[in-house]
């Protein structure tokens, strides 16, 4: 049997073991350190935006973001029902209300006009979240944040890279919020990041990250904080990651190709679209399932052959635990997180990998194909119409 392609890996062959064998010989390993302030003055650099605040994940980056907002209890939170759910737990750990909304057919992140239609006195903010790499329709979202006075907080974990006209994901709203999980774009092992354009936020996302402790007098401290920091380690990886990540994306985009290319002749996958106004990043390579077929079958045939295919995530609002803060059904969530997958995408595989990975499901599908028609011929009894 050949070896097993994880859906996921991350790739550390640049100065990555330089760096941390710099923090272990130079014994500062904790969250003081040259590589912490490197790894956010490079990333602010990419974003194209004033303050980047390194934490400890994706998932407190969004928290902190909240809370930095001052966003608590008796406070809503717009989040869409496609989505990691580290976007809504984030809003329950500060104590405010989440409010789940469906997404847009083609863009499958976060609808305008079903965040307008929820909108109400106690909106404090809305999460939008550009998923698997697509850009969330952003003139609509600020419009309507203008509006009606609301924050944005950015959730790019999934995004690294990707544009809205032009200019980066993360530059668009009050605080943006980056994961370094290891199956991101890039990746610290785990690790977040908040970006923001202002100065009073920066100061504020700083002194909430350390314990709530006075910027001018040290073990003084003004209000209740957090430690969220990011360790010296992790941003020495961090830092070795950013050097590589143009070639990362470029790279990135070059298996977006090649997969496309490859399944070019199977009509029942059908590729993410490339929206105008918007360059997405391809974080993991996704299609939707032609809905004649099971996705989870599919992922069970791919596994006989040991390639990883992962379906897509849930909607929020089938849990039980979320099922209350939704307050329409979401359609298109449903209909998207059924039929949708994902390949394996990671700039560890080589061209050899991706063939047989295509080559793999191109044999699944067809045998799918082959079960269809062969159960369908017989499950119609002779003589009937077919709709009885
Ligand atoms: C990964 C991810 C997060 C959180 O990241 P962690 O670093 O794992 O806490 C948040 N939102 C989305 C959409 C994600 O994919």
């Amino acid at each position: 049997m050949k070896a097993f392609i994880p859906v996921a890996a991350p790739t550390l062959k640049g100065n990555e073991l330089k760096y941390v064998v710099e923090c272990l010989s130079s014994n500062w390993i904790s969250s003081q350190g040259k590589f912490v302030t490197d790894f956010e003055e490079s990333f602010a650099n990419f974003i194209g935006i004033k303050h980047a605040v390194s934490v400890a994940n994706g998932t407190v980056a969004l928290s902190l973001a909240l809370k930095t907002l001052g966003i608590g209890p008796g406070d809503e939170v717009i989040v869409p029902d496609f989505t990691f759910a580290a976007t809504i737990n984030a809003v329950f750990h500060v104590g405010a209300t989440p409010v789940i909304v469906d997404i847009q057919r083609d863009s499958w992140c976060i609808d305008p006009l079903c965040v307008e239609k929820v909108i109400s006195k106690k909106t404090k903010a809305i999460i939008p979240v550009h998923i698997f790499g697509q850009v969330v329709e952003m003139s609509s979202i600020m419009d309507l944040a203008k509006q009606h006075h609301l924050y944005i907080v950015e959730d790019c974990a999934e995004a690294l890279g990707a544009t809205w006209e032009g200019n980066s994901v993360g530059a668009f709203s009050d605080i943006a919020c980056f994961s370094f999980f290891s199956n991101k774009i890039i990746t610290t092992g785990e690790g977040g990041m908040c970006v923001t354009k202002s100065d009073q936020l920066n100061d504020r996302l700083r002194v909430l990250r350390d314990h709530g402790m006075s910027k001018e007098r040290k073990y003084w401290h003004d209000e209740v904080g957090f430690n969220y920091r990011m360790t010296n380690l992790q941003a020495a990886i961090g830092l070795a990651q950013m050097e590589q990540l143009d070639f990362f994306l470029k790279e990135r985009e070059g298996i977006d190709e090649f997969y496309d290319h490859g399944f070019k002749n199977v009509p029942e996958f059908r590729s993410q679209l490339k929206l105008s106004r918007r360059r997405s990043t391809l974080w993991l390579k996704t299609y939707l399932l032609d809905s004649r077929y099971s996705v989870s079958l599919m992922i069970h045939k791919a596994k006989d052959k040991n390639i990883d295919i992962r379906a897509f995530f849930y909607p929020l609002s089938d849990m039980s635990i979320f099922k209350a803060y939704a307050p329409y059904f979401t359609a298109i969530t449903h209909e998207i997180s059924a039929s949708g997958f994902c390949v394996p995408t990671s700039l560890s595989f080589s061209r050899d990998d991706y063939q047989r990975v295509i080559q793999v499901l191109k044999e699944v599908m067809e045998s799918m194909r082959m079960d269809y028609f062969w159960n369908h011929d017989l499950s119609l009894p002779q003589g009937l119409p077919p709709n009885v």
